[in-house]
């Protein structure tokens, strides 16, 4: 049998290209409108990066890491998320001083070890920005209103910014237990891997889809409730922020984000068009990571967002898919000769040209440019090419036309570009 793909690694095919192409241009120019510089980071980490980065006790470092040995036995994961890394990165090559303020951005493959089905994969991509160096709320607010504009660029309309805040070392262990003694009382309504988030990290208890284990956190206590005075006055200047920007969103207070290392604000988007896996994207600040991983006490922000769902979300009347400008049809074996010099030509004048390759009918040819539906199709016919002229057709209007050979390139650079 042959040989396929593994179960939850995509291929994207050259079909689909254009739209994460897009995609990715937009990310590439919207960040850097704002200041923000590409880093590329290894799919490679120690595993220790992300066990002590993301957290023990978290969905992703408890069952999803793609974590092995190589063969001098030292334990390596296939990168889940980015933001460790980035971190990493800034430390080790001491980015900050150049300046303490980092502003970066990734895009790139996460891989996590999860149950695939319709919008979550083993391999998926994620378009990541991160400022490190700031704790003040107003780059909180900045961070999102890259993020909504990002989103809106790209065409998505039907989005709620969901915003929380989850307090910070001081105070989260009150709410923490808070949150336990309330749900002890109700620990039988649990379902079992809740039962041992109660233990282990009860916030999680939140990101149960089992539905008793819902109905048990119905009415449980908020971390809004129990923040401290330096985390409410950060969390009203953020709204105070997104506010002086026109920004509108929605307070979730049972947000509380899979990744132990948020602190304060956190926030995700959810589109009304993804059903249950409604989530395109999430983020939030973690004033602790860095000390967690080893190094100085940096305050970070920043936000993932997954592209296979942004994909899934964009407008279906547009066109991504760049067809060629121009066919070459040449029936004859010297038309064939002068298709294929013509085509490199064109092809170093920035014109997308095709020919064929096996010397078929010219009928053939033309079903071939129909198919690939190219803009127009010069047709070198071997009477014609010896009284030096070719003819034009254009295929959208069905019309015909000759053209010298001479300056045939020029000819055809002023109709595919209009100048
Ligand atoms: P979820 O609650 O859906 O598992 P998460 O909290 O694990 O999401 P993050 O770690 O915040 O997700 O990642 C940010 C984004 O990456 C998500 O909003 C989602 O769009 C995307 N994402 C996460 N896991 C997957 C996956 N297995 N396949 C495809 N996209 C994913
Ligand atoms: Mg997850």
């Amino acid at each position: 049998m042959a040989i396929t793909a593994i179960r939850g690694f995509n291929d994207i095919l050259p079909s689909e290209i254009g739209k994460w192409q897009f995609v990715e241009k937009m990310a590439r120019e919207v960040f850097e409108n704002f200041g923000f510089s590409e880093i590329r980071i290894p799919v490679l980490e120690r595993t220790e990066l992300f066990a002590r980065g993301i957290g023990e006790a978290t969905d992703i470092v408890e069952k999803e890491m793609y974590t092995f040995a190589d063969k001098s036995g030292n334990s390596l994961t296939l990168r889940p998320e980015a933001t460790a890394s980035m971190a990493r990165a800034y430390l080790e090559h001491q980015l900050y001083t150049f300046d303490p303020v980092a502003k970066l951005y990734f895009i790139g493959p996460m891989f996590r070890y999860e149950r695939p089905q319709k919008g979550r994969y083993r391999q998926f991509y994620q378009i990541d920005a991160e400022v490190f160096g700031v704790g003040n709320p107003v780059v909180d607010a900045e961070v999102i209103l890259m993020l909504i504009h990002f989103l809106r660029r790209v065409g998505l309309e039907k989005l709620e910014l969901q915003l929380n805040s989850l307090g910070c070392r001081s105070c989260r262990p009150r709410y923490k237990e808070g949150l336990k003694a309330d749900l002890d009382e109700k620990s039988f309504q649990l379902c079992e891997d809740c039962q041992r988030r109660l233990q282990s990290n009860p916030l999680r208890i939140f990101d149960c889809k089992v539905q008793t284990c819902q109905d048990a956190i119905a009415d449980a206590p908020k971390v809004i409730d129990f923040i401290c005075d330096e985390c409410a006055s950060h969390f009203d200047k953020v709204k105070e922020y997104l506010g002086i920007a026109g920004l509108d969103y929605h307070l979730t207070p049972r947000m509380v984000r899979g990744l132990d290392y948020y602190t304060r604000t956190a926030f995700e988007v959810v589109s009304y068009d993804l059903g249950s896996q409604n989530a395109v994207t999430g983020g939030g600040r973690y004033d602790n990571l860095f000390q967690e991983i080893g190094g100085l006490d940096v305050p970070g922000i920043g936000f993932a967002i997954g592209m296979e769902r942004l994909i899934s979300l964009l407008p279906k009347d547009r066109e991504f898919i760049q067809y060629p400008h121009l066919f070459i049809a040449s029936p004859g074996k010297e038309t064939h000769r002068e298709a294929y010099r013509l085509a490199n030509q064109l092809h170093v004048e920035g014109i997308r040209a095709e020919f064929d390759y096996e010397g078929k009918s010219l009928k053939s040819q033309m079903r071939r440019a129909d198919k690939l539906k190219a803009r127009y199709v010069l047709i070198l016919g071997e009477e014609e090419l010896k009284k030096g002229r070719a003819v034009l057709r254009d295929m959208q209007d069905k019309s015909q036309q000759e053209l010298p050979m001479p300056d045939i390139v020029e000819t055809l650079k002023r109709k595919v570009f209009g100048h």
